[in-house]
């Protein structure tokens, strides 16, 4: 009697969940499931995540993620460092602090776009651990949908390895064949007609999606600042109609380091500019800088540097021992020679100019192994734009009217670098 009063649409919902079920069953086999959950995707709108909580308990730590909807998920783990990483759809993200908080087991956590339509959590391990459990929850009163990760120690490493390292590698290559970058390609010829060349600048603004770069006394991510700093730079150099701009990202997306390098060479660059706003221990410092690549630091600083930014794949969840050595060997190219000559060129002036609008640090330009900077037909540089660390630093970082100021050092900066490079031909 009861089930008359509400039939219809509790019908309509079980059937068609268990149509979907069932195509996604023989679909499975026929290796279209991806169709369907592209279908899926686009006829609804974005997922929200409204939580994340962490529980400690004697034997695991539970970390929870609460949606408004039904989502896939899958989850795996990494070594050096030890790393759950959790992939889900493209989702939008409603908690309101970037926050890491830490616990029994895990000393932190970030969350963000990974590469357009999926995002990605990526937890950081105290110790080897695994997931004993990973499962979905439908909603129950206050609760919306969730997703439990169940994490254990891992107590006898050899005991665990093999099962687990064997899924840990078919996940990867899975996701290796989206992350892999397409080899670097020559630049383009320069067209003909001098009339309608432009020179092609290449911006990169550091970080971005589920790595947040440095992180401001006030909040301040490096992640966004520097996007803002790339969009002002693209702004005013198409202002000058000298210039064509390519973005290596122009969103919150996670973009690997060396992907960076291939979008700039796909674009035929002329110059990479890579932006970034450092934050340190000693809340003093303040000042902007400008580096070159360098096999050996021009100082300890310089070094330690250039180690956390290269860090960025470690952070998005990136596996690195699964980096090919071939295309280490195509980055130490023999071009890099001339192109370290005019990156080196490039750097002076930009420091010289910067140096008029903001304060500097006491030796404006430095050299140091930064992996993004490895192009070798493009000459590179990277911006430190200041401190995050230090709280004035930070409110001009901040400031719109301060960019722009950046902006228009950096702008003056590649007009002179081109007519110099033109006087020498
Ligand atoms: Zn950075």
């Amino acid at each position: 009697m009861f089930s008359l009063v509400n039939p219809i649409s509790g019908n309509d919902m079980a059937m068609s969940h268990n149509i979907f079920s069932f195509l996604r069953l023989v679909a499975s086999r026929a290796g279209i499931v991806l169709l369907i959950g592209l279908f899926q995707n686009s006829a609804i709108a974005t997922p929200i995540v409204e939580s994340i909580r962490i529980g400690d308990y004697e034997k695991k730590t539970r970390f929870v993620i609460e949606l408004n909807k039904l989502v896939k998920f899958k989850t795996y783990s990494l070594e050096n460092p030890n790393r759950v990483v959790i992939e889900l759809p493209e989702v939008t993200w409603r908690i309101k602090k970037d926050y890491r908080r830490s616990s029994r087991r895990i000393s932190g956590y970030r969350f963000g776009l990974f590469r357009p339509g999926h995002s990605r959590v990526v937890i950081d391990l105290k110790s080897p651990m695994r997931v004993s459990k990973s499962f979905r929850l439908v909603p129950q009163g206050e609760r919306g949908h969730r997703i439990i990760i169940d994490i254990v120690d891992v107590l006898n490493k050899n005991f665990l390895k093999v099962p687990q390292n064997r899924r840990i590698k078919q996940e990867i290559g899975k996701t290796m064949r989206f992350m892999l970058p397409n080899p670097p390609l020559p630049p383009k010829k320069k067209p003909k007609h001098k009339k309608f060349f432009k020179y092609v600048i290449a911006l990169d603004p550091g970080h971005g999606g589920v790595d947040p770069g440095a992180r401001g006394t006030q909040g301040t991510l490096e992640k966004k600042v520097v996007l803002e700093l790339a969009r002002e730079l693209k702004r005013q150099l198409l202002d000058t109609g000298k210039y064509r701009v390519v973005m290596t990202r122009s969103r919150d997306v996670f973009v690997r380091l060396r992907e960076r390098i291939a979008i700039a060479n796909r674009a035929g660059a002329h110059l990479f500019v890579s932006l970034h706003a450092d934050s340190i221990g000693n809340r003093h410092l303040r000042g902007g800088s400008v580096y070159t690549l360098s096999e050996r630091a021009s100082d300890k600083e310089a070094e330690a540097l250039a180690r956390r930014e290269n860090k960025s794949d470690i952070i998005a969840g990136v596996d690195l021992n699964v980096q090919s050595q071939t295309v280490a060997k195509i980055l130490i190219d023999l071009r890099q020679r001339i192109t370290k000559n005019n990156s080196v060129l490039f750097a002076k002036l930009l420091a010289e100019q910067l140096g008029k609008k903001t304060l500097m640090l006491r030796r404006k330009h430095r050299f140091a192994g930064f992996a993004v900077l490895k192009a070798p037909a493009i000459p590179s540089v990277l911006i430190e734009m200041g401190y995050l660390s230090n709280v004035k630093d930070e409110k001009l970082i901040r400031r719109a009217s301060h960019r722009r100021k950046i902006a228009k050092a950096v702008v003056i900066a590649i007009g002179r670098y081109f007519s110099r490079q033109g006087s020498l031909k």
